[in-house]
């Protein structure tokens, strides 16, 4: 079993607390593999409604990209609303809007409900890296605001922007105060915390091997099995060999983070004074916020590979470097990566691999919220109601070309060219 990785995260959790792993035969109504936001808020949703729950993670709770990530709690989908409509007509897409804006509201209420403390903060600014970012950002604050009457995002001119986040380099912005930033690994953690108090059964440690595509359904694991009579893979990026049914759908792109040492307060003010997270319109996205002891958290950087940069704090810092050169002399405590599952349209892949198999993956940087309603709609369609579960399951998702043996050179190829245009 592997530990979570060295990160501002893992040194700053809530709990170290341990869940064994399972030994020999389980018997339960469901079985969640993937201890994520996916799989954790599925758990919590189903052991609600009074299903027996066993979930199987291979390592820790949170070790996957849930615990890593950039804690940007956007609202929506990954794609604009104007592309939703010009894909899938207007109702679907103002339904799309309602599941993103209902899968925010989710975790604000777990977070109220179970009091979960992760550093919660609102405000998210997009910051325009070429001027002709400028327009489709405007563009996009009227259409919400006039078409689906969303009040919390407003344009942000440039002066203005340079006041806010304490960098010339980019042109105008958005700030969306519907959208919140947040210690990922702590909301994990604290709904684990929730799963297990309502009676799921959460084990660490156990790796499932295989599953039958059956009913019930067994899945194994190196030291055990669990009988059951459903099962949602909620791995994600982590998925490997597991479903090669649905890893063809998505690609694990690794992305990086660096947490730098304490800034002072003074340095903190004078990048994002109102504390609010930041993240630029690049194709590989720059994205950053403070911690609360004044560390810039920042994001920055992608590789397509299976290996990590051998050190990746200074692979980020010369991406930080280029939106805050005054940092030039701040040390960097912490630098560490994470896989995050993109689809061909970066949309979410929902599915069933048998009527009780079910799987969610594929939030293409869009999971902190969109997970976590993943897990709720999941719960429901277990529970016999899965319309809503099916208007995500009927988005498509096509197969990156290649399938599994080339899906990765020729989107890295793809993926090169469109960082090569984030630099012209
Ligand atoms: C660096 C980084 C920055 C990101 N920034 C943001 C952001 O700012 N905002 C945002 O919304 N999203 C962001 N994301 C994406 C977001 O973190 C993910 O979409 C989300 O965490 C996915 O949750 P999940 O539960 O589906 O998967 P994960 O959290 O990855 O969990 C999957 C789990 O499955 C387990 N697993 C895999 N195989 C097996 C097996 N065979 N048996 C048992 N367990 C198994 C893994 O160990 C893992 O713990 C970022 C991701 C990364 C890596």
């Amino acid at each position: 079993m592997q530990e979570y990785v060295d990160s501002y995260y893992a040194v700053t959790a809530n709990s170290r607390r341990r869940h064994a792993p399972l030994r020999g035969g389980m018997e339960a109504d469901v079985c969640v593999i993937g201890g994520g936001y996916t799989g954790v808020s599925c758990a919590l949703h189903l052991a609600e409604r009074g299903y027996t729950v066993g979930l199987l993670e291979a390592e820790r709770i949170g070790w996957g990209a849930s615990g890593r990530n950039g804690g940007e709690m956007f609202k929506g989908h990954r794609r604009s609303q104007e592309e939703l409509e010009r894909w899938f007509g207007r109702e679907r897409a103002h339904a799309l809007w309602k599941l993103g804006l209902e899968a925010v509201e989710l975790v604000l209420g777990r977070i109220r409900q179970h009091g979960i403390r992760c550093d919660l903060n609102r405000g998210v600014i997009s910051a325009a890296a070429k001027p002709a970012h400028i327009l489709k950002l405007r563009e996009s604050v009227a259409k919400l605001r006039d078409e689906y009457g969303y009040a919390d995002q407003r344009f942000v001119e440039r002066d203005e922007l340079v006041h806010l986040i304490g960098t010339e380099r980019y042109f105008a912005g958005t700030l969306d105060l519907g959208c919140w930033h947040l210690h990922p690994l702590n909301l994990v953690l604290g709904l684990a915390e929730a799963a297990a108090g309502a009676g799921a059964q959460l084990f660490e440690g156990c790796r499932v091997v295989d599953f039958t595509r059956s009913d019930p359904a067994t899945v194994r694991t190196d030291q055990g099995e669990v009988r059951t009579r459903y099962v949602v893979l909620a791995c994600d990026a982590y998925l490997d060999k597991l479903a090669p049914e649905i890893a063809g759908k998505m690609l694990p792109i690794n992305n990086f983070m660096l947490a730098t040492e304490p800034l002072g307060e003074a340095t903190a003010r004078s990048l994002i004074p109102d504390n609010y997270s930041v993240s630029d319109t690049k194709f590989v996205v720059n994205y950053w916020r403070l911690s609360p002891d004044r560390r810039l958290l920042f994001g920055g950087g992608e590789t397509y590979s299976r290996t990590f940069p051998p050190d990746i704090g200074r692979f980020v810092r010369k991406y930080m470097l280029r939106v805050y050169p005054q940092l030039v002399n701040a040390r960097i405590d912490f630098g560490w990566g994470g896989a995050v599952g993109v689809t061909m349209k970066r949309l979410p892949h929902f599915g069933r691999l048998a009527p009780n198999i079910f799987f969610a993956q594929g939030y293409s940087g869009q999971g902190i919220a969109l997970a976590n309603l993943a897990g709720k709609l999941i719960a429901e369609a277990v529970a016999g109601a899965a319309e809503r579960f099916d208007v995500m399951a009927g988005l498509p998702s096509p197969a990156f070309p290649g399938g599994t043996l080339l899906r990765h050179p020729l989107m890295v190829l793809g993926m090169l060219w469109y960082a090569l245009r984030d630099r012209l």
